[in-house]
């Protein structure tokens, strides 16, 4: 039996380029601004630079990175689209809620997550870019669950002991 999975996906950029007519935008190949997956099926593109990153070492970022932290610029939604493999986009979201956390169901690479209730909040994963995006990271959340084997460093970073207040 096949699995019905059209309500697993992040279409929203779908809906939001036909409300905004952003299909129409011009190709960006600049690799500061696109990035993708470890297969490559997945493709993405900013029409604007990313304005703010962050480290965050809660621990569903330790679980789904397998690593201390996750380094993550925060964007606009309505900056980014993908260009390519939106049906290999898989969106998985905790039962207690929070950001849906959107990865490649193919290779497994964690791309970006959102807020279901508001797709203008966008956190998209550092190392998905091609190239060097120019925004450096600013401020570690969650620095209290950080893990035993990995201190937070000590890199005068503002730190957070839980999530960062709106901004
Ligand atoms: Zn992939
Ligand atoms: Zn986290």
């Amino acid at each position: 039996m096949e699995r019905d999975t059209r309500n697993d996906r992040c279409c929203f950029w779908r809906e939001a380029e036909a409300r905004e007519g952003m299909a129409h935008f011009p190709r960006v190949t600049d690799p500061s601004m696109t990035g993708g997956c470890l297969c490559g099926g997945v493709r993405f593109e900013l029409t604007e630079p990313a304005p703010a990153a962050n480290y965050c070492h809660c621990t569903r970022c330790q679980r789904r990175t397998g690593t201390g932290s996750s380094a993550q610029a925060r964007i606009d939604g309505r900056t980014f689209r993908l260009t390519q493999g939106e049906e290999l986009v898989q969106a998985w979201r905790h039962p207690d809620g929070g950001f849906e956390k959107c990865f490649c169901r193919e290779c497994g690479a964690h791309l970006f997550s959102r807020n279901p209730d508001d797709p203008t909040q966008m956190s998209l994963r550092m190392g998905a870019f091609d190239g060097d995006p120019g925004v450096r990271p600013s401020w570690r959340t969650y620095v209290e669950y950080a893990a035993a084997w990995e201190p937070v460093p000590d890199d005068g970073l503002e730190r957070f002991a839980e999530g960062r207040p709106r901004f």
